[in-house]
């Protein structure tokens, strides 16, 4: 009725430094769900990292610790595919009042009411009534607020009045922990230099570590073959050929500063000389370009600039890049550096 999947608790919900704000602020959200300033709470970060899981957590614990609230898990897609329905059949008030009268509110992957302004028209109603009535919101989204295009301002204000709060790549620990909290449960054994392996290969996406981990054990059964280091290499290999490297800023930095034949310091400095700003420029369009990071993200890692500079360094090296020669070169050169 909830939508609740209760595998997906904070128990099975690892710890580390990529997700500590996050998973507890969760808990918060959780002991005292509307009375806490996190409202609404929005984990935000890219795939496979934990938001979906996150989010089911804080309903599943609420539901223990108050089982009389009503809480209700939703995807932003199945959100909108009723509130046309409701349109539909003419029962749009009905569709309000249900979401109005839920004590906690869960929107999984809001990205999806991007450019729907109907929904988000209704959402933000609803989302009013809620907040009013000191009950709680949760929400998910792929990027942080400042980074979301086609959402109304008035809607994105309200985003930020609670606490946002990032999911990023776990690290190495982390990632081991996760596999053998995984392994545990599934009661499979497996020794711990292939666990390690794999946590050391496969690095930004938590799905994919659990799908790597997956595919070995149902190959060493299928083939009767047992699990050896060589086995978990071919697994990892395919695992990381189907997924596109995604470079790092730091190395996105390297690459342009060598380029223009200049120190990171240098590119990050806050000197105005032209050359220097148009290396900068490029970093952070290439690493908007062949990375996943926010735009606020972004800026804070290249000299520690804002969101907005990080936006008009984009449009600028697209600006410039149609309309000066040289400038085009660079591009090209760069793109091709920075190609795997
Ligand atoms: P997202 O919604 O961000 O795309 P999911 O919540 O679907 O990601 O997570 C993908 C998989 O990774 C799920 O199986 C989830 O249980 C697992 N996972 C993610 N983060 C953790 C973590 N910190 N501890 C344990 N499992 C995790
Ligand atoms: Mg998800």
């Amino acid at each position: 009725e909830s939508q609740l999947n209760p595998n997906y608790s904070f128990e099975n919900f690892l710890e580390g430094d990529s997700n500590r704000l996050a998973r507890n602020a969760g808990l918060a959200v959780a002991n005292k769900p509307g009375g806490t300033s996190f409202n609404p709470l929005l984990i935000f970060g890219g795939v496979g990292l934990g938001k979906t899981h996150l989010a089911h957590a804080i309903g599943v614990d609420i539901k223990d610790k108050y089982p009389e609230k009503t809480v209700l898990y939703i995807s932003a897609e199945k959100f909108t595919q009723q509130y046309i329905d409701s349109v539909k059949k003419n029962n749009r008030n009905d569709f309000i009042h249900f979401y109005q009268i839920i004590d906690v509110l869960i929107i999984d992957d809001v990205q999806f009411l991007s450019g729907k302004s109907g929904t988000q028209d209704v959402f933000f109603h609803i989302f009013n009534h809620l907040h009013q009535n000191g009950k709680q919101v949760i929400l998910t989204s792929d990027k942080a607020p400042v980074d979301m295009q086609d959402i109304e301002q008035r809607l994105l204000s309200r985003f930020k009045w609670g606490l946002s709060a990032e999911l990023q790549s776990p690290d190495f620990e982390t990632r081991v922990s996760i596999l053998k909290n995984k392994l545990y449960r599934d009661g499979v054994e497996m020794e711990d230099d292939i666990i390690e392996y794999v946590a050391k290969h496969i690095k930004t996406n938590v799905r994919e570590l659990e799908g790597a981990i997956i595919s070995l054990i149902a190959q060493s059964s299928f083939n009767k073959k047992e699990i050896t280091i060589s086995l978990a290499k071919e697994i990892v290999e395919k695992f990381v050929k189907n997924t596109k490297r995604e470079v790092s800023i730091d190395y996105i930095q390297k690459v342009v500063s060598d380029y223009f034949q200049m120190d990171v310091s240098t590119l990050q400095s806050k000197t105005r000389k032209r050359h220097i700003v148009q290396a900068r420029q490029l970093a952070m369009f290439f690493a908007k370009k062949y990375t996943k990071a926010s735009l606020a993200s972004i800026g804070s890692q290249i000299g520690k600039r804002d969101h907005a500079t990080v936006l008009h360094a984009c449009k600028t090296v697209d600006n410039l890049s149609s309309t000066d020669k040289q400038f085009r070169k660079y591009v090209e050169d760069l793109s091709k550096k920075l190609s795997l």
